[in-house]
């Protein structure tokens, strides 16, 4: 089958022929790609590393290696099934789980397959949704979208289901206790979406960049403030209208992390996303005097993006903007995410001719 792989890191992607699915077994079910997102990790596989900050990381160290196909934010049309799959049929239309664990350990038996250390992630180590068919290996990491836009329900997998697994981790919350974001890029607004959507009153978000504070009022936050401010941490309590407890940085580096410690109230819970890096420096006897919890997250399990598209199936979940292309684009549009051009979400659209 054809796949648009990095045949190169950091060249332009060739198409290229590569083995289909094999005809599933059991649980399988293979699906032809209709939508594919690209997403900022996208351009990080593509240039051949993982950036964690202080240092980059080659790909071959985990497990990926020339020519891979990229591509995990899908959704499909059942191509064919296994003859243990049930009530499924081809031709239904799926979002796909992509974050698949090795299916054997004590995390992939809780379904918590983002847990596990052994990952087959689509679009990581298995082929991802830049080729025309993808195959996963169990239904269960397959959802129906219903009417949603498939173009839309494809970014569901990566980044809202990265903040709806991260908000999750900071409940139980009253509708008015603050909730603070750091970073309103792409995850903070949809932070700020999948809370409201949630009911939640009091979203105070933090940025540097004016314009970006603005975008984060015109989805619906509470409050805005710049964090670079040398005041920010006797402010943020006024501003957020009571103590902070509840933290989600998306953003992640040296600063934020540091700002975020000191801003959390006794009890507080700091929930770490982004990937920016760098080191935090904890005075250790602050942990239990101030009953702190700081907890990492990365994207989320199946149980939760079943749970995040019933809520955007419930028309509550306030959409990103998203921008169709055809699959030839997908080098132009791995460049312009690299290079900040893009709003939104850039998605392959199959019935795009190429
Ligand atoms: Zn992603
Ligand atoms: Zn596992």
């Amino acid at each position: 089958m054809k796949s648009w792989a990095v045949t190169q890191a950091g060249q332009a992607l060739e198409e290229i022929e590569i083995p289909s699915p094999s005809a599933p077994i059991g649980t399988e079910v293979v699906l032809d790609v209709s939508h594919c997102g690209v997403c900022h990790s996208d351009v990080h596989f593509w240039e051949g590393f993982l950036n964690v900050g202080d240092k980059k990381i080659p790909l071959e160290a985990i497990g990926m290696h020339t020519p891979y196909t990229l591509g995990h934010e899908i959704v499909g049309k059942v191509a064919a099934i296994g003859p243990d799959v049930k009530d499924m049929k081809i031709g239904d239309i799926r979002l796909v789980y992509p974050w698949i664990g090795c299916g054997e350990c004590s995390d992939c038996a809780r379904e918590d397959d983002n847990l596990c250390s052994s990952m087959q992630s689509l679009g990581m180590r298995a082929t991802g949704g830049f080729a025309r068919q993808v195959s996963v290996p169990h239904q269960k990491y397959l959802v129906d979208i219903g009417d949603l836009d498939p173009a839309l329900a494809a970014t569901y997998a990566c980044s809202g289901l990265t903040v709806y697994s991260a908000i999750q981790k900071l409940m139980p919350l009253a509708k008015d206790d603050p909730v603070v974001l750091i970073g309103a890029g792409g995850l903070g607004l949809n932070a700020i979406s999948v809370l409201k959507a949630q009911g939640h009153e009091n979203i105070v978000v933090l940025d540097v960049s004016e314009q970006n504070r603005q975008s984060a009022i015109d989805m619906g936050a509470s409050a805005v403030a710049d964090n670079s401010k040398e005041d920010i941490l006797d402010t943020l309590p006024k501003i957020a209208n009571g103590s902070i407890k509840s933290i989600i940085d998306m953003v992640n580096s040296a600063d934020t992390a540091s700002l975020a410690f000191n801003a959390l109230a006794k009890g507080g819970k700091l929930v770490q996303v982004g990937l920016f890096g760098g080191t935090l420096t904890i005075p250790l006897s602050l942990m239990p005097s101030r009953v702190i919890s700081i907890i990492g997250n990365l994207v989320g399990n199946p149980q939760e993006l079943r749970d995040l598209i019933t809520l955007a199936r419930s028309g509550k979940i306030s959409p990103i903007p998203i921008s169709c292309k055809p699959r030839s684009a997908v080098s132009d549009a791995l460049s312009d995410l690299r290079d900040g051009k893009v709003k939104g979400r850039i998605v392959l659209d199959s019935a795009l001719s190429d």
